[in-house]
């Protein structure tokens, strides 16, 4: 199995052009935060706002907007039950779904309207919740083609795939991945304390980093929005998700050399530091 190298924020990570603007970045909106659960998407909002994303968008539960907009001025927000929803969803380039969202009947109306709204150019990221519904029914994904990334722990996908943890090897994975998700040229990220990355090929990598000060509720949610604020920028390439995964570890290696703890607040605050080292 190949391990993600250094390299790779150096080949995805572009210095920016003077004559660019905010549309040059792309447009990320985040779905999720349920009324117990707004800190779940206001974390995944602030990875996707602190490495780049030009424009961030935030459908939630109208209780969590104050939080986010204290916390986060720089997002748009919609509540979640507005029924412009699906206009802004066609405005994105990037739709990062679950963190927080819960599998009530409202969630998984949600799901399938995203489902049968989106569009091919659209890449869609699919993170805790969201995934759990999908386990559910899988009627929920996409009526398209579209790209999907998906970013389960290890329960998620043994729920999704029915594969026990213990016997999650990586060819029983990738055939998951490719009975699960034929039309929809589907990447996994399986995230542990080795995050593996399979492309729909059947082609698997592994993410040396990390530890496990990280081991943190919040600290997924954080990982979902890195790659959905990377994607818009730089495309859903295979290795534009293994930057992320690779990124999210980087910080949060380097917050454990001097802390016990890494909240994944801080993980994200890290980011624009990081990433000027390679733009
Ligand atoms: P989630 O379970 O969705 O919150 O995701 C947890 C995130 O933290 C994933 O990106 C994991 O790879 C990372 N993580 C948690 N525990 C560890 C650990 N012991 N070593 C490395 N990474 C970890
Ligand atoms: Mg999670």
């Amino acid at each position: 199995m190949d391990e993600i190298s250094p390299e790779i924020l150096q080949q995805v990570i572009k210095k920016r052009a003077s004559n660019t603007h905010k549309g040059d970045y792309g447009r990320v909106l985040l779905i999720g935060g349920s009324e117990n659960y707004g800190g779940a998407i206001i974390m995944a909002t602030e990875g996707a706002i602190n490495c780049g994303a030009g424009l961030v968008a935030v459908a939630t539960h109208s209780l969590n907007a104050a939080a986010l907009h204290a916390r986060n001025p720089e997002a748009m927000y919609i509540d979640w039950r507005d029924h412009g929803l699906s206009k802004l969803i066609k405005q994105m380039d990037v739709i990062v779904c679950g963190p927080g969202l819960g599998t009530s009947p409202f969630a998984q109306k949600i799901l399938k309207m995203l489902g049968q709204t989106i569009t091919p150019e659209q890449t869609l990221v699919l993170d805790a919740s969201a995934l759990d519904l999908l386990a559910l029914d899988n009627t929920l994904l996409p009526s398209t083609a579209v790209r999907i990334i998906l970013t389960p722990h290890q329960m998620e996908w043994q729920r999704l795939s029915q594969i026990q943890i213990p016997y999650q090897s990586a060819s029983a994975n990738a055939a998951a991945l490719a009975k699960l998700f034929p039309d929809h040229n589907a990447i996994l990220v399986l995230k542990s304390n080795h995050t593996q990355i399979y492309d729909p090929d059947g082609q698997v990598s592994v993410n040396p980093g990390g530890n496990p000060g990280m081991a943190m509720g919040g600290m997924g949610d954080t990982l979902a929005g890195i790659i959905g604020g990377l994607v818009a920028q730089f495309g859903s390439d295979l290795a534009t998700v293994q930057a992320a995964v690779y990124l999210h570890s980087l910080a949060g290696d380097l917050l454990a050399q001097t802390d016990y703890t890494v909240r994944p607040t801080k993980v994200s605050a890290l980011l624009p530091k990081l990433m000027k080292k390679y733009g």
